[in-house]
């Protein structure tokens, strides 16, 4: 992967920032996001925000080498804490846990009062950003799903709105879990993704029958029974 040719999964990320915004991409490692989106001019400027020292100095030494310097801002800090309020309208954080996310927009909400649009692709639990984003006023706009490498990945596009629109009519607990735009789209790796979890909590099911009854095995098995039926329906094969 590089800033020419990025990852599919990047790319697709990408295909989500509005032409001409002012765009922060946070946890940004090699800053390949940013360096791909200003080099093809699709935004003017953009800012990459890494926590970490070693991929702070990768991003910098990426954006110096592409002779970016003048386009991007790259900054070591924590989160959200590496933009200004008004200083960008599109986030994208990727490449991550969602609840890792979810902390991070919660704790740098209030730089977003300027941002209108957030890009975020969670690695796993893509639940904890669809809970965050209905708490905090923001309506998820688009979700997306591929498969790269033998891994699959979910985008969730959000912007300012009514954050319990896309739940409207549908049963609330599967939506969040499995994404309400997903749920309808029901693509062939959606659907592999499902079965494939459910498999997994079919095994950890059949090893908490063995394990000794107690209140804790009790709640987790119920919890299990509830998400393995959850997914069966999401994964019918008939689109909702
Ligand atoms: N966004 C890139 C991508 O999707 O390919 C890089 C993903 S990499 C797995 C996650 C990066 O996020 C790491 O470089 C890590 O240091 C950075 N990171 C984790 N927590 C962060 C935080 N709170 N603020 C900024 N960066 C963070």
């Amino acid at each position: 992967m590089n800033t020419e040719q990025l990852s599919q999964r990047l790319a697709r990320v990408a295909e989500y920032i509005p032409d001409g915004a002012a765009f922060a991409d946070i946890g940004s490692d090699h800053a390949y996001l940013p360096c791909h989106v200003v080099s093809k001019g699709k935004v003017p400027f953009a800012v990459a925000g890494e926590v970490a020292e070693g991929p702070f100095q990768s991003a910098r030494n990426q954006v110096n080498q592409e002779g970016l310097g003048d386009k991007i801002a790259v900054r070591k800090g924590n989160g959200l804490e590496v933009i200004e309020g008004g200083e960008v309208d599109c986030v994208a954080i990727a490449g991550m846990g969602g609840a890792l996310i979810a902390s991070i927009l919660e704790e740098g909400k209030e730089k977003l009062s300027s941002v209108k649009r957030l890009v975020l692709q969670p690695n796993i639990s893509a639940i904890s950003i669809r809970k965050w984003l209905i708490e905090n006023g923001w309506e998820l706009i688009e979700e997306d799903i591929l498969e790269e490498d033998g891994k699959i990945y979910e985008i969730l596009v959000a912007e300012h709105g009514e954050p319990l629109r896309p739940y409207k009519g549908k049963d609330e607990n599967s939506a969040f879990l499995f994404g309400p735009f997903l749920t309808a789209q029901k693509t062939d790796t959606f659907q592999k993704k499902w079965q494939h979890e459910m498999k997994n909590w079919q095994r950890i099911l059949q090893e908490l029958d063995k394990a000794a009854d107690s209140e804790e095995t009790r709640t987790r098995r119920l919890e299990l029974g509830q998400k393995i039926s959850m997914a069966e329906e999401a994964v019918k094969s008939e689109k909702s």
